[in-house]
């Protein structure tokens, strides 16, 4: 298979000489140097115009910056480096799901720190959540549970408090009567965090699966004082105005599920890297909007933000199931990892192209993962073969039918 390599963009010249074949080599820390991600700010338009950008392009340059922050992560080298022993990288088609994806490429399978795994992740986590849900015939419950905390605390601390004081809200014989009380079968318990004036806040959303016809006023008093007992035993605060927040009415429900581990709508740093100027500080702002404002607007504040939230959350589990409840719910009992999730291979998938490693790597230093894919997404062998050719990559012996 031959490869012609073409004009490379001259930003990208560091990222083809790094590394052997095959081997993406970590970049040095680069917080300083954000001049290494400012070509993304073309995808966004110039001032004053309007451009949407597509959503997998999106994913992999917030990816790209999520690797320049944390060159250490696994989340580096996802979808960049090849699995050893694969014949190169292929470039693959569902007709069913009439999508393209990418074959022989390791993956991270991090929910906190991949842009590109965590959609993946979250889109089957909120399947199973909508099912789970839907087969219950009983009540509801949401409860959101926040803490107090200020600009100068630490997530760590902060999301350990969290989840300290939530255990000990969920122990103890006076737990297990108010269980009985309400027919409580189990929660589900998704971990959350924003960034706004006064700080990180991570914060806990938990479904309670309850008997038809509890009283919600009854429900939220008793819960609220568990909580914040719960809270100052573990030496914080939270209010009992903000410290706990409840809804329960089946469309609160179903809008929760519905926009569960979806990426918000851009807006806010879209429009300020139109305007040139930095990201406000008023809103609350999630975590991609972070990564997004260090790739797009060079905001090294907003970098050193997200790198302590990633660090801070990794290792911890994003969406958790009460023991038990998943077979009541007639999900499958076995729930699959991250990891797995990430990695499941598309069964009727067909082969585009493959690419060897050299031809890979031209790819790579063009950041055309993204457009590559969505080529592909016609499932057309040629469309995909031209657009090789236009990155100066020539496929050698491939065919139309080739598999
Ligand atoms: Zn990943």
């Amino acid at each position: 298979m031959g490869f012609v390599v073409g004009d490379l963009h001259p930003l990208d010249a560091g990222s083809v000489s790094s590394g052997s074949p095959g081997s993406v080599a970590a970049p040095a820390a680069t917080l300083g140097t954000l001049g290494t991600l400012a070509r993304f700010a073309s995808a966004y338009g110039m001032p004053g115009q309007t451009v949407a950008i597509q959503p997998r392009v999106r994913r992999f340059m917030l990816q790209a910056g999520a690797r320049d922050l944390l060159p250490n992560e696994r989340v580096g080298v996802c979808l960049r480096r090849s699995i050893p022993g694969t014949p190169g990288v292929s470039v693959l088609y569902s007709p069913k799901q009439k999508a393209a994806h990418y074959g022989g490429l390791m993956v991270c399978g991090s929910v906190w720190m991949c842009p590109v795994c965590s959609a993946k992740i979250s889109e089957r986590r909120r399947e199973e959540l909508a099912a789970a849900v839907a087969a219950w015939g009983g009540q509801i419950i949401m409860a959101t549970f926040t803490l107090q905390h200020t600009v100068a605390d630490a997530l760590v601390s902060l999301l350990d408090g969290l989840q300290e004081a939530m255990r000990k809200m969920r122990s103890g014989r006076a737990w297990m009567t108010f269980q009985e009380q309400h027919g409580m079968v189990g929660s589900v318990r998704a971990l959350e965090n924003t960034d706004g004036v006064n700080g990180f806040h991570p914060h806990q959303h938990v479904l309670f699966f309850v008997a038809g016809g509890v009283d919600v006023d009854v429900f939220t008093q008793q819960l609220r004082d568990r909580w914040l007992a719960s809270v100052a035993k573990v030496g914080r605060y939270a209010s009992p105005r903000w410290g706990l927040n409840v809804k329960a009415t089946t469309a609160d429900i179903a809008a929760y599920v519905a926009k569960w581990g979806k990426e918000p709508k851009w807006t806010a740093a879209h429009e300020l890297a139109k305007a040139g100027s930095k990201r406000g500080r008023g809103d609350h702002s999630s975590m991609s909007e972070l990564l997004e404002s260090f790739v797009v607007l060079g905001d090294v504040e907003a970098g050193q933000r997200w790198r302590e939230y990633a660090q801070a959350f990794k290792g911890r589990k994003q969406l958790f199931y009460s023991p038990g409840l998943r077979a009541l719910l007639g999900l499958i009992a076995e729930e699959k990892t991250d990891e797995e999730v990430a990695a499941e291979a598309v069964e009727d998938a067909v082969v585009l192209a493959v690419l060897d490693l050299a031809a890979w790597r031209v790819v790579l230093a063009n950041d055309a993962r993204a457009e590559l894919l969505n080529v592909a997404s016609s499932g057309d062998p040629a469309q995909v073969r031209s657009f090789l050719l236009r990155l100066g990559v020539e496929l050698g012996g491939i065919s139309d039918d080739s598999s």
